[in-house]
Formats: structure tokens, sequence, C-alpha cells
């Protein structure tokens, strides 16, 4: 069976027994501090667990993108290494909110895989959770009696809290967890070592495939546990690993999901894949790399020098590494994958066929500026290795591990190949130096919820109302470093929370008399959460909500004019700009897109003209609320990958046949409102994105009168001329011919300088000195002076000690015979400069130095004489 018709068989079966089958969330996370990447398949619905939100259908089943690098699960060092573990892997889960439990989870898992599947039923075995005596938890007997249904008691196992107690994090939602093993080796191995003994013994054969988590208990902040009143089924598989064993592979790798990938890569490299074990890897980490960094491109992560675009940078570095290591690979070769990946994921994942050429852009770029750090890392090392130390020092493995990228392995192998050692406990140090510094950086306790009022739902009425009256649900307290601050829900709120490039709104919170203020709102998954910086003497009874208008108004301004923005810049430059970022306050919008090449000024001027020619016809906001995502799309919407859509959908259209978009933001009711539209600078932000800064209405106002207020003062200042550019034009003009003549002048005054100089040579021991002390000119002439010499004069040496616009200054000039016999100009300049309070240095015929103190002239010339009598 072909790895389509498995992902589809999954979503069929679970289909058939009632679930609702579910697009995959996108694999960067939006509004969850928690998290970078999406890495389960539970992610998505964290707020049904946490009963946040009552989910609309109990039953749903999909597969999910999933990104295991960083945090709590981080698979990476042994990606590549390993054959069962990637970076970007898709799991295949089904979830029951509050519906069927343990029994049906159980039942349907085993029939899909050897009913459905026929994967031979005596290759499994099952894990079930051992009890803790410590949490006064027992065995999950409900779950062993279950799987004996199926399974003689031999093969179902137990496992420890480590492994088969799972949770989501320090607190919330968690309970006993069941996985499914399954032993892929040849029949021969399996009579020699029973399949039991290997179960999670990191054998590349006998893996987990499946894991059943039976959400039942509420961990709280003090560690306790108490009982939830629903419970959930969360379950997830691997999908690469499932392929393994229907299409009876011994790796992931070895499946029609990786192997157009492998054989390419292969076949650029020139080797044959399985023939040597160091090329494998390679092959392999690039295989399953180039999937996670052009997955998370899709969604709207760009690399970047931190956060979760560092972390895809270091990925496309870690391949790029390999391939350069061990492959040969000296040329950008990970983007030319692009097309096969596309391919692979038609029709399943739409994200990459879309984009095809921007991403395959983004990572070119990206390749071509890591094999140039790449190069700087391997001089760098190269200078080290040419030196007499047998030692390459901790702090310089963790530079060049932090800076060049290059792994402690890599190093290590190159200092090995010169007979050096590498101090790679200093190295820890310095990692752990690190770590301790991000770490401290971040850290947030955060409290409990305390309940005030009942209740789970939170409407929000702001794109009404700016003001609401309403009582609040609950609160915590959120401590970071020394500060502290109160997160308040309310039950219904006008306050906008930060998303979708728009920013929270502040304002304040009326509790009897009290008021509080608002300093921001964010979102937390779908809660909306009031931040303010104390609590009230009491939160119960009425709460008088009340939004910063003025605030709300301007930043509405800024985000209707950043659709109008968008719809404009698809005119003026095509089809291929699509929305790469945005951020929309009360003072600007900044907008990122896809484009390739700078903007002209004819194409600014453009698009500043269509956006505010929509202002003045003033168009009235259609908005759509709850509508399907299928009527959406006919509407002709433009779809922002990278974010997280529920079935339903809001539309934002100003003209039908003008702009489309979806969004959850607040805007004007008439475009008129916006008033006057500036773009104030457009540059690159990354590889094939350029980003638009502009202003609207107040702000674009003070703009243009900040630039007529330049104007005026310069008219002012150069008497009101009638033509103003005109007499600027005459300014430059002037000034360069005036320029011209000091120069013309200068070279004159050289030029007598260096005859007189010319003409006061002394006989030293064969040599000719000549000495200057006094003004010179500039430095371009003195430079001029000592050249001219130096061709005129045979065994000239020359020392000059210059007042050069009140700055002392020294030049030293040495013929090449005396170069060569011996004689240098820096050793000469060094102790010279030392007088002026200076240095400098050149090469060993010409040198010069600036210094402090222009007293020290007449002695640094003696020196400098010493100097040559003495030699
Ligand atoms: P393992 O112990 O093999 O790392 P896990 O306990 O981390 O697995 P879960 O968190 O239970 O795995 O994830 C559910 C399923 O997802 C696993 O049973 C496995 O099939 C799959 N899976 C987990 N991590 C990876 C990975 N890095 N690459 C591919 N598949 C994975
Ligand atoms: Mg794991």
């Amino acid at each position: 069976m072909d790895s389509k018709s498995i992902r589809s068989t999954f979503l069929e079966f679970f289909e058939s027994k009632k679930h609702k089958i579910v697009p995959s969330a996108p694999i960067v996370v939006q509004n969850d501090p928690t998290l970078m990447f999406t890495n389960a398949g539970m992610n998505q619905f964290k707020d049904f667990f946490l009963g946040n939100k009552v989910a609309e259908n109990k039953r749903v089943a999909d597969t999910q993108k999933c990104l295991r690098v960083s945090g709590k699960h981080n698979d990476l060092e042994e990606v590549g290494i390993d054959t069962y573990h990637h970076t970007m892997f898709e799991m295949l889960g089904n979830w029951s909110f509050g519906d069927y439990f343990k029994e049906e989870a159980i039942d349907w898992a085993w029939e899909l895989l050897t009913d459905k599947f026929k994967l031979p039923k005596e290759r499994f075995y099952a894990t079930i959770f051992e009890g803790d005596s410590s949490e006064s938890l027992d065995q999950d007997s409900e779950a062993k009696k279950f799987w004996m249904k199926h399974l003689s008691e031999d093969r179902v196992l137990n496992g420890s809290k480590k492994d088969n107690f799972w949770e989501m994090g320090d607190t919330g939602p968690c309970g006993p967890c069941s996985e499914l093993h399954i032993d892929l080796r040849p029949q021969s191995e399996v009579d020699k070592v029973p399949g039991k003994d290997l179960v999670n013994q990191d054998h590349p054969q006998v893996v987990e495939i499946w894991n059943l988590v039976f959400i039942q208990y509420n961990r709280l902040a003090n560690g306790s546990l108490e009982n939830l009143p629903e419970k959930h089924v969360d379950t997830g598989m691997g999908f690469e690993r499932l392929a393994m064993a229907i299409q009876g592979k011994q790796s992931n790798y070895d499946t029609d999901v990786f192997q157009p990938l492998i054989q390419w890569v292969a076949k650029k490299a020139g080797v044959k894949y399985g023939s040597d074990e160091k090329t494998d890897i390679a092959i392999r980490v690039i295989s399953d790399h180039i999937r996670a960094i052009a997955f998370t491109i899709a969604d709207g992560q760009l690399p970047s020098n931190n956060k979760a675009g560092y972390v895809i940078r270091r990925i496309l570095r870690r391949a790029v590494r390999y391939g350069y290591t061990f492959l040969g690979f000296k040329e950008p070769f990970l983007h030319e994958l692009l097309e096969i990946l596309v391919n692979q994921f038609d029709g399943v994942f739409p994200e990459l066929t879309g984009q095809k050429d921007f991403i395959a852009k983004v990572i070119k770029e990206e390749e071509l500026s890591f094999l140039r750090t790449l190069d700087n890392g391997l001089k760098k090392l190269d200078t080290i290795t040419s030196g007499d130390s047998k030692v390459i020092e901790g702090s310089t493995a963790f530079e060049l591990y932090d800076t060049y990228g290059f792994p402690l392995d890599l190093t290590a192998l190159i200092a090995r190949e010169n007979d050096m050692e590498v101090d790679e406990a200093g190295f820890q140090k310095e990692m752990e130096v690190q770590k301790n510094r991000s770490k401290s950086a971040g850290k947030q306790t955060t409290g409990d919820w305390s309940v005030v009022n009942e209740g789970d739902d939170v409407t929000f009425v702001g794109y009404t109302e700016t003001q609401s009256t309403t009582k609040a649900l609950r609160y915590r307290e959120v401590k970071q470093k020394n500060k502290t601050q109160y997160q308040i829900v309310l039950e219904t709120t006008p306050f906008y929370a930060e998303s979708g490039g728009q920013v929270g709104d502040t304002g304040y919170m009326q509790f009897g008399e009290e008021k509080i203020e608002v300093v921001d709102t964010k979102k937390e998954n779908d809660l909306i959460v009031h931040f303010t910086k104390k609590l009230p003497a009491s939160l119960e009874g009425e709460v008088k909500a009340v939004v910063n208008e003025s605030k709300r108004r301007l930043t509405e301004n800024n985000h209707s004019a950043t659709h109008l923005l968008h719809a404009a810049l698809r005119q003026v430059l095509g089809d291929h700009v699509q929305q790469k970022g945005s951020l929309v306050n009360d003072k600007m919008l900044r907008f990122d897109f896809s484009h390739f090449a700078k903007m002209t000024d004819e194409e600014i001027a453009e698009v500043e003209q269509i956006v505010n020619r929509k202002i003045r016809e003033n168009i009235q906001l259609d908005e759509k609320k709850n509508i399907p995502i299928s009527e959406a799309q006919e509407m002709g919407a433009m779809a922002l990958f990278g974010e997280k859509y529920g079935d339903f959908v809001r539309v934002i259209t100003f003209d039908p046949e003008y702009s489309v978009e979806l969004c959850g933001g607040t805007h004007v009711p008439r475009t008129g409102n916006i008033g006057l539209f500036k773009i104030i600078s457009e540059g690159s932000s990354a590889a094939g994105v350029r980003r638009i800064e502009a202003v609207t209405s107040v702000e674009a106002e003070k703009y243009y009168q900040k630039k007529l207020q330049l104007i005026s003062e310069l008219e002012e200042m150069l008497k009101n001329p009638k033509d103003l550019k005109k007499t600027v034009e005459n300014l430059v003009k002037e000034n360069l011919a005036n320029q011209k003549k000091i120069d013309e002048m200068n070279q004159q005054q050289a030029g007598q300088i260096k005859n007189t100089l010319k003409n006061n040579a002394k006989e030293i021991n064969g040599k000719k000195l000549i000495t200057y002390k006094g003004d010179f000119p500039s430095a371009d002439s003195m430079k001029q002076v000592a050249f001219d010499l130096k061709r005129e004069v045979s065994n000239l040496v020359l020392l000059i000690a210059a007042n050069i616009n009140d700055k002392p200054m020294l030049t030293v000039m040495l013929a090449d015979d005396l170069v060569k016999n011996g004689m240098n100009a820096n050793e000469i300049i060094r102790k010279m400069a030392a007088a002026i309070k200076g240095g400098g240095g050149g090469q060993p015929f010409y040198a010069t130095a600036g210094g402090k103190d222009i007293t020290g002239l007449d002695e640094a010339l003696k020196i400098g004489k010493e100097l040559v009598e003495a030699s």
C-alpha cells in the first residue's frame, strides 16, 4: 500500500466511526506562549481539554504536521542517525472530547492495524501505566483489561510514569497512556530474542507506533492531581513509522515517503545510499530536514536570528553542513529538493504547492549566506590549526558552534586531522552558561486560575462596542523577573486581543469605584486575557470594561489601510504578492510581503495613489461573520497560509472587486475614515520578502506637515528664492567647483613641499634621509608626496611629522632596497607614534600613524631619526 492510501485509509476508517475529519493546524504555533511549533496532534485542541471551549464535534480525526526540535520534545540530535525519528513528521490522531473512552480507543486501534492494514497480530506489544505510589495512582487495569481482549497477557507490559503517564506541561490536563509497539525484525532474529525484551530499548525495528492517551486528571500548580469532570481520548500515531510497518521496511527512510528525496540526494552526490554509514546519515539528515524547513516557511515562519526563526535557521544549517562535509556539496542544493516535496504532498498539504517558488528562493538565499559563513569559519579554524597550540580552546569551539554553526563533532574532526584536541569540558561549560542565560531571561511563573464566577464562554463584543458591563470569570498572577502582572478574564469584553498583527487594546476596568488600568490584551489559545498591574480590592460584582477609544480608532485606520495596501500591491506588482507578516498599531502599519525586487519609485507612487483613491471612494465595510470556509473561498478571500481557521471564518470586504480577506481584526466602517495614506519606507526584510511601513490619518498629516516645514525652513535659509530647486542645484554646483579649486591649491602646495624636501635630503650611511615637520594640507596630499619622493629619490628614508588641520600625523616611506635589507616602516612608525599618543601601521615600505598629542611631533621625528641613524 502506498503512503497516500495509508493516510486516506486511516482518515476513512475514523470517518466510518463517526469522526469529523479536520485539517492539520499550521506547524507554526500562534497565540500560545508555551509552544513555538506544533509537536503533537492535540495542540490545536488544547482549549477543549482545558475546558476553555466546548468542542462542536465530540469525535475528531486528522493528520497533523508536527515538529520536534525544541522544548520538551526535541529529537533533533537523533534525526538521521537513527531511522525512525524525524524533525517534521505527520501524526495521525483520533480524539474523543468527553465522548468515548479507553475501550473504544483500544478496540479501534486494534481493528485498524490488524484488520484494515493487515499487520501481523503476533508482532504487537502494548504498554500500560504501572501506577505510582508517590502520587497514589493505581495501575491502569482498565486499559490492561481491554488490551487483553486482543493480546495475551505476556504482551501487555507495565510501563513507568516516564513513558506511560502523559502530561501537557507543568500544569493542566494529564493521564495514563498506553503505547502500541511493533516488532519488525526478521523471524530469525525474533526467534533468538523475544520482542518483549526490546520494547522501549531504542531498537530501530522494535518501535512505538501509536500512543493512546487517556486524559482524566488535571495537575494543579501545587503539584496535586484532581479528577476531570469529562474524560478525553488523545491518540497519536507516527505516519512514517506506520508506512514502514505496512510496506515491510526496516527504516522510515526506505518507504515511499522518503525514497524520492533519498535517491535524488544520493544521485546528486554521486554515491549509493546504503553503501556507507557516514554518507547515509548525511543523506537522511538532508531528506528529513528539507521537510521541516519547507513546511515551516510555508506556514509563515522565515529563518531569522531569534526564537522560532532561529530554530529553523539551525535546522537548515545542519542540513547544509552535513551536505558540505560528507557529500561534498559546496553550492546551494537544498532548494532544489522542493520540486520533489511539492509533488509528494500535492493534494494533501496545498500550502506547499501554492508557495513553491517563494519557499525555494528563501531557502537558496539562506544556503548561500550560510555557505559563506561556513567558509569563514573554516578559515578561522585554519589559522587556529596552523598555530603552535595543540588544543582548541573551549571558548573557541563554542564560538565556532554559536556563530558559525559548527557542531562540536565537526570541530573535533578537523582538530584530529591536524593532530589537535578540543577542550570539550570548556565547550560544555560555555554551553551551560548560555543555557542558563536564556533560561533566566525567560523564566516565568504562572499561578493557578482563581475562579470568581463560574463560566467558560467568553464573548467578544469589540467589533461593535468599546464599552461593556460584565463580570469577571477568573484571574491569576504571573511573575517574570521582578515584575508581577495579573491576568483577568471577563465574561463579555470589548477588548481586542493581539492577533493577526493588530496590537491588543488598552483601557481600563472599573470595579465599583476602583479603576484598574488594562495595559495589554492577549489571547491564550482562544481565551481573551486582560493584563493589569494590580488587582482591585474585590473582583466580584459588576465590571465596566472600557477600551481606549481614540487609540483603537487610529489602529483601525491602519488595519483597514493594510488591506487596501495588500490589494494595491497585488494590482501593481502581481498575484505572487502574499502577506508574510504585519504589524498594526495606532502609530503606523508594517506590511511584509513576498516579492523579489526592490520596488521602484513609480511602483510605490502608484500603490499610494490606488490606496488613496480607495479611501476617497469611501467604501463601506462589508463584514461577514461565521461563514463556512468554502463560502469565503468562493468570495475570493485571500486565505493566508499559516493561520489557524476554524470551520467558520470572518471575511472583511472593501469592494468585492477590490479587497476580500479572511481577518479577525477590527476595521473602519467606511474607508473615508482613514483620511490619508503615505508609505514612509520600503526595504528588504528577509530573502524574497519586502517590507513597507506606512502611516495614515493623523500620522500621515504630521508626516506631510513635517516635510513641508522642512521646505519652508530651507526657503527661509536661502532667502526665499523664486525657484528653490534651481537655487539648491546651483549651490551644489558651486560647492563642487570650490572643492576642485581647493584640491588644486592643496596639490600645488604639496608640490612645493615636495620640491623643498627633495633638495634637503641628507646622506646617512648610504641612505638619503629626508625629514619634515610642519603643516600639510591633507592626508591625501601627504601620501602623494611620499610616493612621488619614493619614485624620484633612490635609497630614500622619509620621515614626516605633520600637522593636518591641527591633528598630528606621521608618515614613514622607505626605498625598496632598504626594505630588502631588513628595514621596516611599521617598526619605525610604531615607536614614533608613541610620542604623539597614537598608533598606526601599514606595510614594510610605507606606514602612517595618527595620534592625540600634537605637541609630540618634534619628539616623534627625533625618535625616527635616531632609529635611522642607528640602523
Ligand atoms: P519515541 O519514544 O519513539 O520518541 P514518543 O514517546 O516521543 O516516541 P509520542 O509523543 O507518544 O512519541 O508521539 C506519538 C507517536 O508519534 C509515536 O508513537 C510515534 O509513532 C510518533 N513519533 C514521535 N516522535 C516522532 C518523531 N520524532 N518522528 C517520527 N515519529 C514520531
Ligand atoms: Mg520521543
